[in-house]
């Protein structure tokens, strides 16, 4: 049988195919035939090029619903779908396509010039254009497809995706997904996360990355759901639509930026079912807050490129899932059915209940291998296994798992281990404070030494002398940063994330 990730959603589409599929903020509406048809031009155009099997598709597009109908055509074609940041400029792409070689690159009509000339030097042999609007060479050459196209055979195990990691943590490296791994991520979170037959998902993510693209896309797909198609986040278009609405999933960012709006009440989202965070850690605050203004209690996930959706809190009463319905605020809830979590010292070695160390992870959505990078994907996975996502965390008695930080991000301080998220929520929670980052840099007798980066409140002033005071009466002295700086923003990457080895970088001479 074909295991064409495209099949499985093609599968799902309901039996009325001319239901609404997708509604943009621009008022066009696509009806389930639409995207099969649409998604059958592309792949027959795609066919019509005669590219070799496997080849990569890299496309660096605004958002659009048209974007996300050429990830489909992709998969649909049997090739493999590179998606690009669209912040990097030529350097970054000149990297990018430098090392993924694709056989054709599309991009923004606007960009077109220095594109294609990076890309005819790189190799690739077509360079088509997609527009936010509908325009470009990409849709012109399409319409002359024919609308009907036999989904390319596929097995579980091929390639379907390249996905460039964030760079959170330093260059990104491209996570090559199977088919396989996608399809089993999406079917067992359609039932985890308990889709409804009349659910509509509010889309208002980037599709670059492994939660607009998959978990958000695949999620109403696979459950035949329509979306609400926003082509970029608007705090008050959101709210607006929630009315409309039942799912929505964001970066904690988008939930810190919807707080800050007045409209923002229990009525106005009586009509949702499940809000869903990820991809950074959510604040408490973030979480208690939600809850006091809408009522409803926010579903944190953890998930990565390299292996989609790891862990969950649970969506409510399941008796398949053990029967535990508390969404558990700081934590990541359960390791998803399927998924095999353990927690390891650096000698490999299982920590006990509770305690702290490296989270390994096996199952059917763990990844192929890192992109032409064979010895980092071997230097990733144990000898059983295991892919080391390069976290840190716990898992309690009763199962829920709490992400600590980064392995990278860790401070070693006179020998000891100092984890930062301790650090920072201690901090938090003083007056004043509405966000920290804590970052080890080189010290001369400690090796590394702690400095705590904080944002105040708006109108709020917070004293460093004072933090410093607070944490030593609180926190063993070994925690205790040595600097503390009062600074106006956090530097993040377009995911939300804070970029602490830029941090690291401002502050690495602080005690030279
Ligand atoms: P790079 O690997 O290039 O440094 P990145 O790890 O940020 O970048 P992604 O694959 O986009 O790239 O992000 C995965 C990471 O995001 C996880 O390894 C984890 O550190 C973090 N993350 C995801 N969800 C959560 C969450 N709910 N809480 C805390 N951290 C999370
Ligand atoms: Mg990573």
């Amino acid at each position: 049988s074909n295991q064409n990730l495209f099949v499985a959603l093609r599968d799902a589409f309901p039996a009325d195919l001319d239901r609404t599929a997708l509604e943009t903020d621009d008022g066009l509406t696509y009806s389930w035939r639409d995207l099969d048809r649409a998604t059958a031009m592309m792949a027959n155009l795609l066919d019509s090029l005669e590219l070799p099997a496997a080849s990569r598709i890299a496309v660096q597009v605004e958002k659009s619903v048209e974007a996300m109908v050429l990830y489909l055509a992709t998969l649909r074609a049997g090739h493999v779908f590179l998606p690009l940041n669209t912040a990097y400029q030529s350097a970054e792409i000149e990297y990018f396509i430098g090392n993924a070689e694709p056989a054709v690159v599309v991009c923004s009509p606007q960009n077109h010039g220095w594109v294609s000339k990076i890309a005819f030097t790189a190799g690739t042999k077509y360079v088509l254009t997609l527009g936010d609007d509908r325009s470009g060479s990409l849709l012109e050459r399409a319409a002359h497809q024919s609308d009907h196209h036999t989904p390319a055979v596929r097995q579980d195990d091929d390639v379907a995706a390249i996905l460039y990691t964030s760079g959170t943590t330093g260059r990104s490296k491209g996570a090559m997904l199977t088919h396989g791994n996608m399809r089993t991520n999406a079917v067992m979170l359609r039932d985890y996360w308990q889709w409804q037959p009349d659910d509509v998902l509010i889309h208002a993510l980037p599709i670059f990355h492994v939660h607009g693209l998959f978990v958000a896309i695949h999620g109403a797909l696979i459950n035949g759901s329509k979306m609400i198609w926003l082509s970029r986040f608007d705090p008050r278009r959101v709210i607006a639509k929630f009315p409309e609405a039942t799912v929505f999933m964001g970066v904690p960012t988008l939930y810190v930026r919807m707080l800050a709006e007045p409209t923002l009440t229990l009525a106005q989202t009586a009509h949702m079912r499940l809000f869903i965070a990820g991809s950074a850690p959510l604040l408490i605050e973030t979480f208690t807050d939600w809850q006091r203004r809408t009522g409803h209690t926010i579903l944190e996930r953890y998930g990565m490129s390299e292996t989609v959706m790891l862990t969950s809190n649970p969506c409510g009463p399941d008796a398949r899932y053990g029967g535990a319905t508390e969404r558990r605020g700081g934590t990541v809830g359960f390791p998803l059915p399927g998924v095999t979590l353990r927690v390891v010292e650096d000698d490999g070695k299982a920590v006990s209940p509770g305690e702290i160390g490296g989270i390994q992870v096996r199952g059917p959505n763990v990844f192929k291998g890192y992109w032409r990078m064979p010895e980092k994907t071997a230097e990733e996975f144990t000898a059983d296994g295991f892919f080391k996502t390069g976290d840190v965390g716990k898992v309690d008695a009763d199962g829920y798992v709490t992400i600590v930080g980064r392995s990278k991000d860790l401070i070693i301080s006179g020998g000891y281990n100092v984890y930062p998220a301790e650090i920072e929520g201690t901090i938090n929670e003083m007056p004043g404070v509405a966000e920290s980052a804590v970052v080890g840099v080189p010290h001369p007798d400690f090796g590394e030494a702690g400095v705590a980066v904080i944002i105040a409140r708006p109108g709020a002033t917070v004293q460093p002398e004072r933090v410093i005071a607070d944490l030593k009466a609180r926190l063993a002295n070994f925690k205790i940063p040595k600097r503390c700086f009062v600074v106006n923003e956090l530097p993040r990457n377009t995911m939300g994330k804070v970029q602490k080895n830029l941090l690291r970088e401002r502050y690495k001479s602080e005690f030279a």
